[in-house]
């Protein structure tokens, strides 16, 4: 019998009807289980857990939330950051710099790309309108509708992946990378200078990073967002071979 290959979702928490509760987008799952995949939900446990689930899984997505602690990239938090969750924090942190180690092909969403680029060495804008200005609302709340244009590197694996070097996406984001980290590089960006793209250097490590929601976007007319997730598939079926 063969199993499709299962990938490590990464939830948050929330009280919901007062109880505390693991909490992830139905966004992601469909759309990994629509590439083929076994979405796995994993909850913020700590790093010891976090890397010990890892092992033997091929694939992790890192997906959207809360504003990262700026902590973690050494600045104190601006007045507009979002209060953190240090669980959660933690947790990603681990499994992002674990993906690292053990090259596991990973889908860095919003948060996901964020929390990569810090958990190897790099520093986040905080506050898009008060530290990098621009033309464009990041964060105009219509998650399901391409809002602003991306350009991307066309020598970059994430425009081999679309088959494109210019895109229109949906963008729900308050953050965003600043100094990239060592061993990634910044692949797209909006009009206005914003990274909406980061990916691995290191051709060996599928590692792709953007600022979007894809997973929101799979129903569109344009295939780019379907092309990532199968790529992104494609990338765990081969690891999960080894
Ligand atoms: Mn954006």
């Amino acid at each position: 019998m063969t199993f499709a290959p299962f990938v490590l979702i990464t939830s948050t928490t929330e009280t919901l009807r007062d109880l505390p509760r693991v909490l992830v987008n139905e966004a992601y799952t469909d759309a990994i289980a629509a590439a083929g995949l076994i979405p796995v939900v994993l909850p913020p446990v700590s790093p010891a857990v976090a890397v010990a689930a890892i092992e033997d899984i091929a694939g992790l997505v890192l997906t959207g939330g809360e504003d990262v602690d700026p902590r973690h990239f050494g600045q104190a938090p601006h007045p507009a950051t979002g209060t953190p969750h240090a669980g959660r924090d933690a947790s990603e942190l681990a499994l992002a710099r674990r993906a690292l180690d053990q090259r596991i092909p990973t889908l860095a969403i919003c948060r996901g790309a964020q929390i990569m680029n810090v958990a190897l060495g790099g520093t986040l804008v905080q506050d898009i309108p008060s530290q990098h200005g621009g033309t464009i609302n990041h964060d105009p709340h219509r998650r399901t509708q391409r809002v602003h244009g991306v350009s991307i590197d066309a020598s970059s694996r994430l425009a081999r992946v679309l088959g494109a070097t210019s895109i229109v996406t949906n963008s729900s984001h308050h953050q965003s990378i600043d100094a990239i980290a060592p061993g990634l590089r910044v692949v797209a960006r909006s009009e206005d200078g914003v990274v909406e793209g980061i990916e691995a250097s290191d051709e060996d490590w599928w590692m792709i990073g953007v600022q979007w929601h894809p997973e929101e976007l799979t129903d569109t007319p344009e295939d780019w967002d379907r092309r990532l997730f199968a790529a992104f598939a494609d990338a765990v079926r081969e690891a999960g071979r080894d």
